[in-house]
């Protein structure tokens, strides 16, 4: 384990803030972005490896800050070609994120929280408490650790991002967003905010905030159920943000993003297989062009929730359908090692 140091880390610095601290230190400005580019666009770990920077340099930097970077623990590769990440952070507590390789695409999956601070009950991270938000460059790392796997196992860079690791994205908003800037910027990895999608269980507050601001990557709710009651009693938070006014927000976003809303749903036997249950999502998300992406459940516990069968997912997409909805089954990656949707809890 590293000394623990009351160092600042370096990465929270804006380029503004690094180019004073050299003429502070009597060198110049330009100092600053050349350290800037060693720590976003080369991800340094260290302070050495910054080559075109003196050696005196280098040790002043030393005296004064660390970097922060994580450290990937343990990499699994699933049979299917999904990859899950352990990553340790400086204060050794762990988040995982997935790689995801499709024929075409490969999708980095990344954590935005330690644990997470809501309470759905289907889902394997909330069993763990929220320890702590992850800072923009934590966030970050896991990208571009997940960019590197994938130009070395599967020759080519990676092509999209989904906020669908561990805890809830909007519940650490402005590090998630910082973070976004930085995979956007030409600094960073210059990657296309269109082929980012933020996932939220859905906080009204926020959702509004984020069309307010004109963020221009993609949003996915999950859902689960478009029914008061339902809803309450497998996402309970909801009794306190309740439909209505998810409703209402997501309306808003649609209205000043001209976006199409994702919705994540997963259909559990008994509890959201009904037809009525399909005909509460088509009313729910009609206001707006919008898609359902049925995921497959997978299993965290001892059966209390469990997938429904063949035919209620045929209900749902014909109900779908029939009113014009998008709707596309998805089925599970990375099952074998504990990397699909809501498996994510360090257990291995
Ligand atoms: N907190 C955010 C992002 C993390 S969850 C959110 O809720 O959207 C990523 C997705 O996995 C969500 O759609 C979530 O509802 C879903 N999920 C959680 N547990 C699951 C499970 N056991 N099986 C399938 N999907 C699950």
């Amino acid at each position: 384990m590293e000394e623990k140091t009351s160092k600042k880390d370096i990465r929270a610095l804006t380029l503004e803030q690094l180019r004073d601290f050299f003429v502070k230190s009597g060198d110049k400005a330009f100092r600053g972005n050349q350290v800037y580019e060693w720590l976003w666009q080369k991800s340094a770990h260290t302070f050495e490896v910054m080559t075109n920077i003196s050696k005196e340099t280098r040790d002043l930097l030393n005296a004064n800050f660390v970097i922060n970077h994580i450290k990937v623990d343990l990499m699994q590769r699933s049979s299917d070609g999904t990859i899950k990440n352990a990553v340790r952070l400086h204060d050794d507590l762990v988040v995982e994120s997935v790689l995801i390789p499709t024929k075409t695409r490969t999708t980095a999956c990344v954590s935005s929280q330690v644990g997470c601070s809501l309470d759905c009950k289907f889902c394997a991270t909330a069993r763990l408490k929220r320890m702590r938000n992850l800072n923009p460059d934590e966030i970050y790392d896991q990208v571009v650790a997940i960019d590197n796997e994938s130009r070395l196992y599967f020759d080519r860079p990676l092509s999209n991002i989904v906020f669908m690791g561990m805890g809830e994205p909007l519940m650490n908003y402005k590090n998630v967003l910082k973070a976004i800037e930085k995979i956007t910027s030409p600094e960073g990895l210059g990657m296309s905010p269109k082929r980012i999608t933020v996932s939220t269980s859905g906080v009204p507050r926020m959702i509004k905030k984020m069309a307010d601001e004109g963020v221009k990557f993609n949003l996915a709710v999950s859902l689960h159920s478009a029914i008061d009651e339902i809803r309450t009693s497998i996402m309970p938070f909801n009794a306190q943000m309740n439909l209505a006014d998810l409703r209402e927000a997501l309306q808003y976003w649609y209205g000043k993003t001209k976006n199409r809303i994702t919705y994540e749903y997963v259909v559990w036997k008994g509890i959201n297989d009904a037809q009525k249950d399909a005909d509460a999502l088509v009313q729910f998300c009609r206001f707006a062009p919008s898609k359902v992406n049925l995921i497959e459940y997978n299993p965290i516990d001892d059966g209390e929730f469990q997938q429904a069968n063949d035919k209620a997912i045929e209900m749902y997409v014909t109900t779908l359908e029939r009113r014009g909805i998008t709707v596309t089954v998805r089925r599970s990656r990375g099952k074998d090692i504990d990397a699909a949707c809501g498996q994510l809890a360090n257990k291995s």
